[in-house]
């Protein structure tokens, strides 16, 4: 936490959040899920998908590049699989819907795959991963953004792809004896974006929060670069951040291996859900940007494994064990990070940088929404 962060309740940031959103005239329901969702990607620490979206998901709604309420819409469907449209809806409000139908069809079919298109910005993916878990079930989700490339393939240096997130959670172990049925262990969670940085981490960057890591971007010219200007084009600490006005791109994670994962999100949450793959808008205009989710959904019980959670748990003891690493305090399981960081932020609350908490300001007062002690 920087020492000019504010630091805000996440009952009192998500109540404000809500506000917003009921104020820009959506549903008490709708505006409590994406505060919901937002102030989450704030607790696990992925602050890029946290509440600093909120200007920008104000400005999509008012001007109806995203709708309110949307239900989804099954275009196809077997026991197990459905494809599902999201006509643009807020992705908040799409994923529930998207990934409820994949775990009841899991449950009952033992896996399901549902191929989501067109939804609204779905946020953290991880918090799909982890609703499926707590219903028990293992998830494997390839997402892409339609309309929204920022990424340069490894070699290399014009926007090609999204920044694809690629997302796999298992459930963590029941807890110890004693415990209700349904606590468990924080979830084995992978969720990351397939570019070296998710776009929402140059935003913060650029807002003055955690710089960005060595060759995170790359220039038309193809020099490496951490300067958000890169994507963002010239910067002032009010201009909008709109990657349409750089002229670099973000780079993908890994070098070929990450290049080609990325490839495949396209292929599979674009192209095989019929929502499209990343590519330039068309006709170079300011197009709805939406999520495109292939999702796969396994109940372990339908599976050999036998304990297959507590095997799973004893897995990631044993990788733990592994010794540390010189200046490395300890190895930890994927989703370690975001649980720790959960725990800590739910007890001593959310640091938002000041420009964050200025641009949240800034659009309360625009909708005439009051501001909180
Ligand atoms: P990241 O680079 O912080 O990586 C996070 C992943 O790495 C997690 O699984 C975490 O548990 C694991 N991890 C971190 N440190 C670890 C360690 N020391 N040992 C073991 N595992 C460790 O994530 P990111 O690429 O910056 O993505 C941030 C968020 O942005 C994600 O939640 C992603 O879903 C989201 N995102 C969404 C979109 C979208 O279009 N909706 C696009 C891109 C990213």
């Amino acid at each position: 936490m920087a020492a000019d962060d504010i630091l805000i309740p996440a009952t009192t940031l998500t109540s404000f959040v809500a506000a917003i959103f009921r104020a820009a005239a959506c549903s008490p329901e709708e505006a409590g899920r994406i505060a919901h969702h937002l102030v989450s990607a704030n607790l696990t620490g992925h602050d890029s998908h946290g509440v600093i979206r909120t200007p920008r998901y104000i400005d999509y709604v008012t001007t109806g590049l995203v709708h309110r309420d949307v239900k989804i819409d099954i275009t196809a469907e077997s026991p197990t699989h459905a494809v599902v449209d999201g006509h643009y809806g807020f992705g908040q409000t799409i994923g529930p819907q998207a990934v409820d139908l994949g775990i009841a069809k899991a449950k009952s079919a033992g896996m399901a795959i549902i191929a989501l298109r067109k939804s609204g910005h779905i946020g953290r993916i991880g918090d799909w991963g982890e609703r499926a878990a707590d219903a028990g079930l293992v998830s494997i989700h390839f997402v892409n953004v339609e309309n929204g490339e920022l990424v340069a393939p490894f070699g290399g240096t014009d926007r090609r792809f999204s920044t694809n997130p690629f997302c796999i959670c298992i459930p963590g172990a029941p807890s110890a004896a004693g415990a209700s049925e349904t606590a468990r262990e924080p979830h084995l969670l992978l969720d990351f974006a397939t570019s070296l940085v998710a776009e929402g981490k140059v935003l913060v960057a650029s807002r003055g929060g955690k710089p960005l890591p060595e060759g995170a971007l790359i220039t038309e010219s193809g020099t490496l670069s951490t300067n958000p200007e890169t994507l963002y084009g010239p910067l002032t600490d009010t201009s909008p951040r709109d990657p349409k006005n750089g002229t670099g791109a973000i780079r993908a994670f890994g070098d070929h291996k990450g290049s080609a994962l990325a490839f495949m999100c396209d292929i599979l949450g674009g192209i095989l859900t019929g929502g499209g793959p990343s590519g330039p808008v068309p006709g170079g205009k300011r197009g709805q940007i939406s999520n495109g989710m292939l999702s796969i959904y396994l109940d372990p019980t339908h599976f050999g494994a036998q304990n297959f959670v507590a095997q799973a748990k004893d897995f990631a003891d044993y990788v733990k064990s592994s010794r540390p690493a010189t200046n490395t305090p300890e190895v930890l399981a994927p989703g370690e990070p975001e649980h720790r960081t959960r725990q800590s932020r739910l007890q001593n609350g959310i640091p938002l940088q000041p420009d964050t908490w200025t641009s949240l300001l800034t659009v309360a007062q625009s909708l005439n929404v009051p501001i909180p002690n």
